[in-house]
């Protein structure tokens, strides 16, 4: 079984990059303003910058034509790990390039020969020492939890939450979480909670390039759940979604047989089995709003499948895996969930030009924040501007990480609103009977 590759076992996917660009652009373009699909191409505003021009400086280093110098780091750190060009060369490559697995490889290429930032380092003995980014103290992970009453459970709980960082430690979101955790505990679902001792999901360390810690924090988070007994895990976190489907299973690690979801899934689901309402917003300021599609959220939670990766088999000019299984195309991730919730609420969702399977990243991911803000708020600002030629002021994503980001770059005249405070005052149990 192939899991997470090492650079130097991608060289003939490095080597099959044609340097076509086609990942610098979104594979159906709908105006020249909109037609980026890489942040990291935005700021840098040179090949290296890009998905395929990473791939030609991991090629050289693999070489030795290329060291890392820091004009090399400059250009790996500006990337948000998006995987926006991945989705754009299977348009014409299938998977015979797949550029994100090349780019995770390059940063744990990096890291193992000691050429991690020194904003990315710092992030990792924060994560290592607290479970967090930003170095909140592991001991107040819980306090969202603090005045929630859940009704006692007999033996295993049928679902077990997963918070995430972002929320956990958010205080201006801590009663909407729990808004919604009591409305699943009045709609009859046993549910239970890891508190403080839910820890990172690794994602954000595999994204650093940081495998091994990332290996670690997956393990962990498999027996944390395992030992629960509940069949299902509902995380509010984006991010750990992400994690949990595509990077858990490169890393080797899957929840066996239990369904990992995301908390929007979730809740479709119970209104779509009358076990939960959801009341139309009688005062929205705003009936029309943009939905953004985060990475986390969207593609990059499409579920990975370990694969025969010998590619010789013809398929016209393609070269395809052996062993026949779902392409990653931008279809799989957690796109409707969230636009059918909002249309229970009474919002008019509009779509923006680069949405679901090739929406643009806001720049708030992968440590760019961390090691170059300036790149992630100008991510925020490309975004953003999206919204202004899409005729509303209002734009909503199911991931904190997005909305803080957005929020914190938007202008005066502009809402950004998360998913979650939304939904808080609108859900309404139907049945309250455990099952
Ligand atoms: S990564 Fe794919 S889309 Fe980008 S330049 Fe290489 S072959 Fe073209
Ligand atoms: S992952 Fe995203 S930011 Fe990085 S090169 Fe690809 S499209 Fe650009």
């Amino acid at each position: 079984m192939i899991t997470s590759q090492p650079l130097a076992e991608r060289h003939d996917f490095l080597a099959r990059c044609t340097r076509c660009s086609q990942c610098k652009f979104v594979p159906t373009i709908k105006s020249q303003r909109h037609a980026s699909a890489c942040p990291s191409m935005d700021y840098g505003q040179f090949h290296a910058f890009s998905g395929g021009g990473q791939l030609i400086m991991g090629y050289g280093l693999l070489s030795g034509d290329v060291t890392c110098s820091e004009e090399l780091e400059q250009a790996v750190s500006s990337c948000t790990m998006c995987g926006n060009c991945d989705i754009s060369c299977k348009v014409n490559f299938a998977e015979t390039v797949e550029p994100l697995d090349s780019l995770y490889a390059l940063r744990a290429k990096l890291v193992a020969d000691g050429h991690s930032p020194a904003a990315h380092a710092r992030t990792m003995e924060n994560i290592r020492a607290t479970g967090n980014p930003e170095g909140h103290p592991r001991v107040d992970r819980g306090n969202w939890a603090l005045g929630l009453t859940l009704t006692a459970c007999d033996g295993a709980p049928e679902v077990m939450l997963h918070i995430g960082s972002q929320l956990a430690y958010d205080p201006d979101r801590s009663s909407s979480l729990r808004a919604v955790i009591e409305a699943l505990d009045a709609s009859g679902v046993a549910v239970a909670h890891l508190g403080d001792s839910e820890d990172s999901s690794g994602g954000l360390a595999f994204d650093l390039g940081y495998v091994d810690d990332a290996k670690a924090f997956a393990q962990q988070m498999v027996e944390k759940v395992a030992a629960s007994g509940a069949a299902t895990l509902v995380t509010f976190s984006a991010a750990a979604l992400a994690a949990f489907r595509a990077i858990y299973p490169r890393l080797g690690h899957t929840f066996q047989q239990v369904r990992v979801l995301h908390y929007t899934e979730y809740l479709q689901e119970l209104v779509q089995d009358h076990r939960l309402r959801i009341r139309p917003q009688q005062r929205v300021s705003d009936s029309r709003v943009a939905y953004h599609d985060s990475c986390k959220l969207g593609r990059l939670s499409e579920p990975w499948v370990p694969r025969d990766l010998q590619l010789d088999n013809q398929m016209g000019g393609i070269l395809t895996s052996r062993a026949p299984h779902k392409l990653r195309f931008g279809h799989g991730g957690c796109y409707d969930a969230p636009r059918a919730l909002l249309g229970h609420l009474g919002f008019e969702v509009i779509e923006l030009e680069r949405n679901r399977g090739s929406s643009y990243c806001c720049g708030a991911a992968a440590g760019v924040p961390q090691a170059l803000p300036e790149a992630a708020e100008l991510a925020a600002a490309n975004r953003l501007a999206e919204l202004r030629d899409a005729n509303t002021s209002t734009l909503v994503s199911g991931c904190q990480g997005c909305t803080c980001h957005l929020g914190r770059n938007a202008a005066a005249d502009v809402q950004v609103r998360d998913l979650i405070d939304l939904l808080a005052d609108a859900l309404e149990p139907v049945t309250t009977t455990r099952r």
